[in-house]
């Protein structure tokens, strides 16, 4: 709405917990179709940070921006409605339930009624008509990550792997512009891994936006365009991949701990 193409945007924002100043003015942008990397040592305030963009908690000072509009202190399924969505676990109770009835959930949990008429634009069909087309786009995305053999599978007994596919095909499937993705890798055998990445650059190619929290540094260099080096909750560096391996700052905020 203002001219400026990152559809993520966070000025100054501030989070205390008690007296623990978990992000303390942090500053920074994402740019559109792109993979960005948000690391730091344990600590660092990234997911206090993934938290305070989805609004599950709210800032003590400083504002979010997505797409030029102020969403600082939407409720999480507003943030999400828009299109700016993170991955969830599969918890043990969604364990106990099918892959596809997991993806049906997410549809359902994550933007609500507003996504139908999102996804199915001018639709004047019957409520059947609806989900068999939601049905089918489940299937799709089962079937682009490679996971649809799954489908009738109950989630908990999938591997580590097959359940980040898996949640990374629930927040597909709600449609969103841009995703935050809290360590994707984690748990993820090389194949699957490699099989994982080239999904998300793929989505990339197709306008999708990823901000990625991830421990394994090679993953973070190799498939970032623009990596934000969090401190202390402040972003101590921020630039593309090569000019971060050679900060001295970063250097020393990962060797100092
Ligand atoms: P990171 O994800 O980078 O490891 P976090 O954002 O989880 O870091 O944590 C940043 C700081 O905020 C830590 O000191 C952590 O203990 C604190 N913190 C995070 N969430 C809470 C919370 N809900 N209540 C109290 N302190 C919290
Ligand atoms: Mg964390």
């Amino acid at each position: 709405a203002d001219g400026d193409d990152r559809p993520l945007r966070v000025e100054s924002l501030t989070k205390t917990f008690g007296g623990i100043l978990a992000v303390d003015s942090a500053t920074f942008a994402v740019e559109r179709g792109s993979i960005t990397g948000l690391i730091g040592p344990n600590g660092a305030g990234k997911s206090t940070t993934f938290n305070l963009i989805t609004g599950v908690h709210e800032p003590d000072s400083g504002r979010i921006y997505f797409d030029g509009e102020d969403i600082t202190g939407l409720q999480p399924h507003r943030v999400a409605e828009r299109g700016l969505v993170r991955t969830f676990q599969i918890t043990r109770e969604l364990g106990e339930m099918t892959v596809l009835e997991n993806m049906l959930l997410a549809f359902q949990n994550q933007r609500g009624e507003a996504l139908w008429r999102a996804v199915l634009p001018g639709v004047r069909g019957s409520v059947v008509d609806q989900e068999r087309e939601l049905l089918e786009r489940a299937w799709e995305t089962l079937e682009l990550f490679e996971i649809d053999h799954l489908a009738h599978e109950e989630a908990g007994t999938l591997s580590g792997g097959q359940r980040k596919l898996l949640e990374l095909s629930r927040a597909l499937l709600t449609d969103p512009e841009l995703l935050l993705l809290d360590e994707p890798m984690a748990g993820v055998n090389p194949t699957l891994e490699g099989k994982l990445l080239e999904r998300i650059h793929d989505l990339t190619d197709r306008g999708y936006t990823f901000l990625i929290v991830e421990h394994d540094m090679d993953v973070i260099m190799e498939n970032c365009e623009r990596v934000i080096v969090m401190h202390q909750g402040s972003v101590l560096a921020d630039g593309p991949p090569a000019a971060i391996q050679a900060d001295e700052r970063v250097i020393e905020a990962y060797l100092g701990g």
